[in-house]
């Protein structure tokens, strides 16, 4: 049985282990995390499944030993290089031939300069950030872009299809993270300019649930316009499943991408800041959608 480690049981990241702690899964997993006491209760929930294959280990280093397959999803590319040194660090851990793959929605300039450092210890590494929310981790239906080489990621390919449908290698290490930076621009552009048009047509006297409905069958419908605002802003219900904080930080990626590769990119940049302005207004938990409550309160009508 090929073993596992995966390092942040986040929002994200929990129901993603859990897919490889599941009975009849094909793998050993060690999990660790920054709370000790969250994968405590993942091991707790998960007790005399796999004959004792799932565990939680005290340190990076613990989990990392004798895994084949290192999995992080963590905030940041910060993150996850500030994880790998010292003696509780994955590289004090990790063996010559494993892997580790980031499924952190990260940068492509931290990531190059990680495997770079795992390289001449032949330890591979792949950029592996997801889409699809928590709804699509606890389906096991992410879509996972993988940056990095051919071979190692046919390698970790059926791994990844325990909590993956669509996987797709895009390209060299980095990869990943740019194509995962580009779609989060996409999602926020979406969710902006559909907060000021269902605020102005809520004005105008149009119902927004009418809108919405024409909008669904018409050529501007998106993810947001077809599931996120149905179900979040018309309910006003606004669950908190992807901080603001973190699409916040995708934006500066995708924004600081499109200026490395000198392409004219106003209505990204504009994104970015004001993606920034929400979550200064917000603070750090509210979630991405809760940043259509700025452009109602700065248009003084609610979406409902
Ligand atoms: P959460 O904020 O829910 O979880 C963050 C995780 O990182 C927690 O396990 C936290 O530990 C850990 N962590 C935070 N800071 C540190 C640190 N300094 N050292 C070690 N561990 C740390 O985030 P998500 O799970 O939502 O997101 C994780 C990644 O996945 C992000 O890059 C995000 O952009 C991406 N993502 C998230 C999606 C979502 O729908 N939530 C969708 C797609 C991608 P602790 O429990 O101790 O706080």
């Amino acid at each position: 049985m090929p073993n596992v480690a995966f390092l942040g049981l986040g929002a994200i990241g929990t129901p993603m282990a859990q897919h490889l702690a599941a009975p009849g899964g094909d793998y050993g997993l060690a999990v660790w995390n920054r709370s000790a006491a969250k994968a405590a209760a993942f091991t707790a929930n998960h007790k005399g499944k796999k004959g004792g294959k799932v565990w939680h280990a005290a340190t990076p280093s613990d989990a990392a030993r004798g895994a084949d397959v290192v999995i992080t999803c963590l905030p940041t590319s910060r993150e996850v290089a500030a994880l790998l040194d010292g003696p509780d660090g994955l590289l004090a851990g990790m063996a010559t031939g494993s892997v580790l793959v980031d499924c952190t929605s990260g940068d492509p300039a931290t990531s190059k300069e990680i495997a770079a450092r795992l390289s001449p210890l032949g330890i591979g590494f792949l950029d592996a950030p997801v889409s699809g929310g928590v709804a699509g981790a606890e389906a096991g239906t992410l879509t996972i872009m993988v940056g990095g080489d051919t071979a190692l990621f046919q390698r970790v390919l059926p791994v990844l299809d325990t909590f993956g449908e669509k996987i797709m290698h895009v390209g060299p290490v980095g990869a990943g993270h740019a194509v995962k930076a580009v779609n989060q621009a996409m999602l926020a552009v979406h969710i902006w300019s559909l907060g000021e048009g269902l605020v102005a047509l809520a004005r105008a006297g149009v119902s927004p649930a009418i809108a919405l409905d024409v909008i669904n069958a018409s050529s501007g419908r998106s993810n947001s316009s077809m599931n996120l605002f149905p179900a979040r802003v018309l309910t006003r219900a606004f669950p908190r499943t992807f901080k603001l904080a973190l699409l916040d930080k995708d934006l500066g990626i995708a924004a600081q991408m499109l200026r490395d590769q000198k392409v004219p990119s106003p209505i990204i940049q504009l994104a970015a800041e004001l993606f920034s302005a929400a979550h200064r207004e917000l603070g750090e938990e509210a979630d991405h959608v809760e940043t259509v409550k700025v452009i109602e309160r700065q248009a003084g009508a609610e979406i409902k």
